[in-house]
C-alpha cells in the first residue's frame, strides 16, 4: 500500500519513531488536555531526535496513526501510558502544572454590597436560540451558583412590528436553558407588564421626567441634533398627562404622538437627548393577552424599570449598548433609585458555520426551504445540537472559558466538542460504518468477526457476521494484490476475486505493513442516513445497529460520534463530533 514507507526504514527505526511520537504526543495532550496536535509535536520530536531528521517527510504518515491513538485515549489513560513511556516527563509535566482555577469567571463588581446577587437574562422571543445566546445563560447561571444568587428569563418582548415575537419561541427558549443545564427562578414576560410600565411613566410626568411631542421625527432629530428644545417640550404636566391617557387609549396613530423623557437636550450625545419612552404600533401583539395594547414602551424604560422592579443587582450587556444605561439614568435619577451594576462584554463569534449567527437570517433560510428547522444539523442552534447528542453543559464550559471581556472573542466549536467528547465518550458503543461502499467477495477468514464494544473499557465483544462479502470505502481499497487488515476480523489479501484471509501476524500492523480499514458485511449490513453540519451522508453499518434505541450515542469507529435520531423506517444518525 505504502511502498515508500518501507524503503530505508527499518523496522527498528520506525518502532523508535512511534514511540517518540507516541511521548510526545502525549505530553502535548496532557498538557493542554485536549487533543495532541501533529503540528505541535514535530517541532520538539526533531530538537530531541536529530536522527529522524533525514526522514522528516515520512514521519507524519507514521505519526498520524499514533497521535490518533493517543487522542481515542482519556486522559487517566495517556497518564497512565507516559508513565510507562517516559516517567521523568510526566513527572515535570505534573510539576508545570498550574493549580486549576477554580473560577474562571471574574468577581461580579461590590458583590459583597448585596444582600443577594440577582441577574437576568432578557432575550428578544423572535426565534429559538443560536448558539451565542447560550452564553447569557451559562454565565449568569454559573454566577448564581457561586454567589448563591437568583435570576430570572425576562421575555423582552414589547416590539409587537418591528422585533415581532414569535409565539413558539418562548418555550423553545425555555426548552434551550433548561437544555444547558439551568432552571430560572422566575420567568417573565413584558407584554404581560404594560400596566406596571404605565403606573411608572404616570409617576414620571409627574415628577416632570416626561412630555408628550407630536412632532415628526425628521423634525425632531433636526432641533435635536441642534440641542434645541421642541415647542412641546414645556407643555404643562396635565397636558402632558391627558395626552399620555389618550396615548394609551389608543387614540394616536402610529407616529402622531410619542412620550419622551426629558433628559439634557444639549448632552454630548444626541443618542441621550429625550429619548423616546413610548410609542404608537398599530400591529397588535402576537399574544391574545397583549393583543388589545396599542401604546408601547420602547426597550430602554421597559428594561430599565423592570430591573429596578425586579431587583436586579447585576446587568451583562453588550459592548455595543453602553448608550442603555446612560438613557436609563435619567429615569433612575427622577425615580431616585441606585443603577445596577453593569458588565459590558464583547460579542462572540462562533468559528465552523456556514450559516450566519443570526436569529434573522436562520428564519429566513428555513422559510426559503434552505434549513429543515432550527434543529437542521447545518444550524448553530442549541436545537441543532442538542439533536446531535452534545451535551449542554460541554457549551456551558466553552461560554465559561471565554470569560465576560470587553473584546470580543471566537468560539471555536472544537473546544464545545472536545467538552463533548470528555463526557460522552466512555458511554458510546463503537460501530463500523462504511460509506459509499464498494462491494469484495470474500473467503478463507473468520465466519465472524468480534471487535470490543469499546477499545478502552472492558464491555465485551460485539459479533459481525462476514458472509461472503463485505463492504469497504473506495479509498480504503487496496491495490490488486496487496493485502489490508479488516478492523476486528484480520488480514485479506486483494485477489482479482475479492479478499482472501491470509495468515499475517498483527504485528505486520503493528510495523506499518498492513492498513488497517474499515468495513461491513455487505449485506447484513443496515443502511443509515448521517446528517451532518455538511450535508447528509448515506452508507451501512454493521447490523448490530439495528438494535440501537433512538437517542442513543454512538462513536462510528473513524467517523465520529453520533447521535441516533430514529429507526424508523430507516436509521438516521445525528452526527455530533469526530
Ligand atoms: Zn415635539
Amino acid at each position: 500500500m505504502r511502498p515508500g514507507l518501507r524503503l530505508g526504514m527499518d523496522a527498528a527505526l520506525r518502532e523508535r519513531i512511534e514511540r517518540a511520537v507516541e511521548t510526545h504526543a502525549l505530553i502535548n495532550a496532557i498538557k493542554h488536555e485536549g487533543e495532541a496536535d501533529l503540528g505541535a509535536i514535530m517541532g520538539p520530536l526533531m530538537g530531541e531526535h536529530p536522527d529522524f531528521r533525514e526522514y522528516g517527510d515520512r514521519i507524519p504518515e507514521i505519526a498520524g496513526p499514533v497521535v490518533a491513538a493517543v487522542n481515542d485515549l482519556e486522559h487517566e489513560a495517556r497518564r497512565a501510558r507516559l508513565e510507562e513511556l517516559d516517567p521523568g516527563a510526566l513527572a515535570e509535566l505534573e510539576a508545570e502544572a498550574e493549580p486549576e482555577t477554580e473560577h474562571p469567571l471574574p468577581e461580579l463588581p461590590n458583590a459583597d454590597a448585596y444582600d443577594q446577587i440577582r441577574m437576568r437574562c432578557a432575550p428578544n422571543p423572535n426565534g429559538p436560540w443560536h448558539l451565542g445566546h447560550a452564553r447569557m445563560p451559562a454565565v449568569i447561571g454559573t454566577y448564581k451558583d457561586r454567589y448563591d444568587g437568583w435570576f430570572c428569563i425576562r421575555f423582552d418582548d414589547t416590539d409587537p412590528e418591528t422585533k415581532r415575537p414569535d409565539l413558539d419561541a418562548y418555550d423553545a427558549i425555555l426548552e434551550d436553558v433548561a437544555y444547558l443545564g439551568f432552571e430560572p427562578d422566575a420567568v417573565y414576560r413584558a407584554s404581560d407588564r404594560l400596566e406596571l410600565y404605565y403606573d411608572r411613566a404616570r409617576e414620571l410626568i409627574e415628577r416632570g421626567g416626561a412630555y408628550t411631542c407630536s412632532c415628526d421625527a425628521e423634525t425632531f432629530s433636526a432641533l435635536k441634533n441642534d440641542g434645541e428644545a421642541c415647542p412641546h417640550r414645556e407643555k404643562d404636566p396635565e397636558t402632558v398627562a391627558a395626552e399620555f391617557e389618550a396615548m394609551i387609549d389608543g387614540e394616536y396613530d402610529p407616529g402622531e404622538m410619542v412620550l419622551r423623557v426629558r433628559t439634557d437636550i444639549e448632552h454630548k450625545n444626541p443618542a441621550l437627548r429625550d429619548w423616546v419612552a413610548f410609542r404608537m404600533i398599530d400591529t397588535p401583539h402576537p399574544r391574545e393577552t397583549a393583543s388589545e395594547y396599542r401604546c408601547w414602551p420602547m426597550l430602554d424604560f421597559q428594561s430599565g424599570i423592570d430591573d429596578h422592579e425586579i431587583g436586579i443587582t447585576h446587568i451583562i450587556r453588550g459592548i455595543d449598548l453602553q448608550d442603555s444605561a446612560k438613557r436609563q439614568q435619567f429615569l433612575y435619577d427622577y425615580f431616585d433609585w441606585a443603577y445596577p451594576e453593569v458588565i459590558h462584554w464583547g460579542h462572540v463569534q462562533v468559528e465552523g458555520y456556514g450559516v450566519p449567527l443570526s436569529t434573522s437570517s436562520i428564519a429566513a433560510l428555513i422559510a426559503d426551504g434552505d434549513l429543515d428547522g432550527w434543529d437542521d444539523p447545518r444550524a448553530p442552534t442549541l436545537a441543532s445540537l442538542r439533536r446531535r447528542g452534545i451535551r449542554g453543559d460541554a457549551i456551558v464550559e466553552a461560554m465559561i472559558q471565554l470569560g465576560t471581556s470587553t473584546s470580543n472573542v471566537d468560539l471555536s466549536m472544537s473546544t464545545i466538542y472536545a467538552n463533548n467528547r470528555e463526557r460522552i465518550d466512555a458511554d458510546a458503543d463503537r460501530y463500523f460504518y462504511v460509506r459509499e461502499g464498494e462491494r469484495m467477495p470474500i473467503s478463507d477468514t473468520d465466519p465472524i468477526a468480534r471487535p470490543p464494544i469499546h477499545p478502552e473499557y472492558d464491555r465485551g465483544t460485539r459479533e459481525i457476521p462476514v458472509d461472503d462479502a463485505v463492504l469497504v470505502e473506495s479509498d480504503d481499497l487496496p491495490a490488486v494484490g496487496e493485502r489490508v487488515w479488516l478492523k476486528g476480523l484480520g488480514p485479506v489479501r486483494r485477489t482479482d476475486d475479492g479478499f482472501v484471509g491470509t495468515d499475517d501476524d498483527i504485528e505486520a500492523v503493528r510495523s506499518g505493513e498492513l492498513s488497517v480499514i474499515h468495513w461491513v458485511p455487505a449485506d447484513a449490513s443496515v443502511s443509515v442516513t448521517l446528517r451532518t453540519p455538511e450535508g447528509d451522508v448515506s452508507g451501512r453499518a454493521e447490523p448490530g445497529l439495528a438494535d440501537v434505541a433512538p437517542d442513543e450515542v454512538l462513536q462510528f469507529e473513524r467517523v465520529g460520534f453520533a447521535r441516533i435520531d430514529t429507526t424508523d423506517p430507516e436509521i438516521v444518525a445525528y452526527f455530533a463530533h469526530p
